[in-house]
């Protein structure tokens, strides 16, 4: 992406909370105008046509479903990363591409960012004030930012499965139409569904959250869910729903290599293995699962010093997540590396920095 202050291409950090920042210089990114560029309209209709490629490969193949579910999987992922590159660059009708691909839970990632970064892909759009820039007419802008304000509006009607309830409970439809009101005039409301904010339980939401950790392409490093000790007890003893030998979902999880959960309750952390005794939790107000993964190179290691020697720093943020009304975080390599301030300082203290950051974010 285009760095003002550096005035050149640079890498970037994506930050759990959708704000980008040079990876050289660290200052957040300016996106600046919405505008079109020949280069940028072209990665946009290259993505939009590898996604709808792989939409149709993928249904259309009978003879070898597994070897045509990874290739359009492939190509979906080059389709959202091109469509991603044109958004970022100020390409309006990628951005509201983008969002779409949160929405829908394509852009490869958990699902509770996938939720968070698409409500930010929508208001970034429908809160739009700067005018249009080359390529863009006033009228195709209003019109985009019509329809970005309907679909952040629908979503929140029918907020997507995976998303815990106490999370859910944040995104107020009633707040976001005042909001939307001060910005954009005509938007027809989606029709009420009976999905208004009746959420899949938290214990479903967390097998959900644990399932996309370990599955899919960009893996987080660590997140925590905050439960209560009931649900905490009834998601741990329950048979996990992908394990054909029977095991419990404390068990199941546990075990997964590259995948270490830990359980802070009001007194203690634990770390959860095959013998742990979850009913002792039942009573607990609030307890906070934390979990760590493994598996991105960038960061090989991290998660196990995370985990065993910067723990103190999960505490703050697990009580900053309750006091707060019980939130879920999941963050992603970028958000650590984003917090080293040099190659050599540790992970742990990168991290210290982060939690800062997310208690002063959101205070
Ligand atoms: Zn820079």
């Amino acid at each position: 992406m285009y760095c003002k202050s550096c005035q050149k291409e640079r890498e970037v950090f994506e930050l759990y909370d959708g704000k980008y920042f040079c990876a050289r210089c660290r200052k957040e990114i300016d996106f600046g105008k919405f505008s079109k560029t020949a280069a940028d309209d072209g990665d946009f209709t290259l993505s939009e046509i590898l996604f709808h490629e792989a939409i149709a490969s993928s249904s259309r193949s009978v003879r070898d479903r597994e070897r045509a579910r990874k290739r359009a999987t492939a190509q979906k992922a080059k389709a959202v990363a091109l469509c991603k590159r044109a958004a970022l660059n100020g390409h309006p009708q990628a951005l509201l591409r983008l969002a779409y691909y949160y929405e829908t839970g394509s852009a490869g990632i958990d699902p509770v960012t996938s939720f968070k970064l698409a409500c930010n892909f929508y208001r970034r759009i429908w809160s739009y004030d700067k005018g249009a820039g080359a390529g863009v007419t006033e009228e195709q802008l209003s019109e985009l930012k019509r329809i970005a304000a309907e679909r952040h509006l629908a979503l929140l009607r029918n907020i997507p499965a995976g998303i815990p309830a106490h999370e859910a409970r944040r995104y107020v439809y009633a707040d976001l139409k005042k909001e939307i009101a001060r910005h954009v005039t005509a938007v027809n409301e989606p029709p009420k569904t009976s999905a208004d904010i009746a959420r899949a339980g938290n214990v479903e939401a967390l097998n959900d959250l644990l399932k996309a950790a370990m599955r899919q392409g960009e893996s987080p490093l660590f997140g925590l869910v905050c439960l209560t000790g009931e649900e905490f007890a009834e998601w741990a003893d329950a048979p996990a729903p992908y394990d054909k030998s029977g095991r419990s979902d404390a068990a199941y999880f546990s075990n997964l290599k590259g995948l270490t959960l830990c359980l802070i309750s009001s007194e203690e952390a634990y770390r959860i293995t095959d013998n742990f005794i979850a009913s002792d939790f039942k009573k607990e107000a609030c307890v906070t699962l934390c979990f760590f993964t493994n598996r991105n190179r960038k960061t090989a290691g991290c998660a196990k010093r995370l985990a065993k020697n910067d723990f103190e720093q999960f505490k703050r943020l697990s009580e900053h997540a309750v006091r707060l009304g019980m939130l879920t975080y999941v963050f992603y390599p970028d958000d650590v590396l984003y917090f080293r301030n040099t190659p050599l300082e540790s992970v742990g203290h990168a991290t210290i920095n982060l939690v800062d950051y997310v208690m002063n974010e959101e205070a």
